[in-house]
């Protein structure tokens, strides 16, 4: 397949939306990190997503909108909480999953009966979906497994060949993915850790919001069952060999040296990932980027400072990186 590469002019984004109205599939840039778009409404389109991108189609996807009216369409019941996170969040990086209405497919939802649903912060992304004419399903546009792509090149080196177009815009502001709260009991549930942290939440609600019990576990422990299917999942894996350092800062600086100058002894081509103490959006902005510049500049291991889990944003960014090191942590 020739993927198109489109510009971000509107008679650009109006080719890329003809090309979702018709039941293709676009990359296209969100706030977060890139999207690999269809139409949520078409179950073929959405099932050709899971195969450009080679996952499990159990996984399910977020519906994107373009406005909070659109809502109307996917879900029968918009609460008053519901209500009050959209004005306090939306467009933004928080995805609401919410009682699915009839009209969405099983295919867009893995079979579950419940949707989930943002309105990304990003001009282009924004104007795709309105100009579409339907909701837009997408999952990050890397190959499966692969960390979520934050630049155009990144998702043209995974997906080009793969599917109709890809709009070439800006590098993804957040860098990574939006944080998903399950709506759908009495009291939210954070199933995936995103920038916006639930004290934002309480704060916008008035109300306390918990985390999953299972962001706190690991995949292989038996117990482990997040309500977020696709926490699941192999993810974000660098190609090279990944271990995290945890401890204070001044043994960790001293343990990333002294594994670089073994491993460099050994013949190793060694990549540190090293963020500021207090860093975190910088360090979720450039988390996925380093780590796929070290798979081009081809790395063997990659030796990374953890962050701080007691602020949120942090354990928002240590859940990623936790996962690409395939929970290879050392502490000092
Ligand atoms: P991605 O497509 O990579 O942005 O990931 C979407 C995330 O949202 C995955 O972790 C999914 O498991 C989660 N998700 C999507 N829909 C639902 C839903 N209805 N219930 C629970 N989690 C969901
Ligand atoms: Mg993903």
């Amino acid at each position: 397949m020739k993927t198109a590469i489109y510009s971000t002019t509107s008679e650009d984004i109006g080719l890329a939306a003809e090309v979702i109205a018709g039941g293709g599939l676009v990359a296209f840039p969100t706030e977060t990190v890139y999207g690999l778009g269809a139409d949520a409404m078409n179950p073929e389109a959405v099932a050709a997503v899971y195969a450009a991108k080679g996952r499990p189609s159990d996984n399910p996807m977020i519906v994107h909108i373009a406005e909070q009216s659109d809502l109307a369409r996917l879900t029968a019941r918009i609460t008053e909480d519901m209500k009050l996170l959209m004005n306090a969040m939306w467009p933004g990086p928080l995805t609401m999953v919410v009682p699915k209405s009839a009209q969405v497919p099983d295919r867009t939802t893995g079979g579950l009966d419940t949707v989930a649903v943002r309105m990304p912060d990003n001009d282009v992304a924004l104007k795709l979906i309105a100009m579409s004419g339907c909701p837009i399903a997408a999952p990050s546009a890397n190959l499966s497994g692969k960390p979520s792509p934050t630049r155009a090149d990144d998702v043209i080196n995974d997906m080009d060949g793969r599917i109709e177009g890809i709009i070439r815009g800006e590098d993804c502001q957040v860098g990574i993915e939006s944080t998903v709260v399950d709506m759908t009991g009495d009291t939210p549930v954070i199933l995936r850790p995103g920038i916006i942290t639930a004290e934002q939440l309480e704060e916008a609600l008035g109300k306390p919001v918990e985390y999953d019990k299972a962001l706190f576990g690991k995949e292989t422990d038996e117990d482990f069952k997040p309500k977020s299917p696709g926490m699941k999942y192999k993810h974000y894996a660098p190609e090279a060999e990944m271990i995290i350092v945890s401890g204070s800062r001044a043994n960790v600086e001293h343990e990333i040296d002294r594994i670089r100058e073994l491993k460099e002894a050994e013949g190793l081509k060694v990549g540190v990932i090293l963020f500021e103490e207090d860093g975190f959006e910088e360090a979720a902005h450039d988390l996925f980027a380093d780590l796929r510049d070290m798979d081009k500049a081809g790395v063997d291991l990659i030796v990374a400072g953890a962050l701080d889990t007691d602020d949120q944003r942090g354990f928002a960014v240590m859940n990623r990186m936790i996962r690409s090191a395939g929970h290879n942590i050392v502490k000092v």
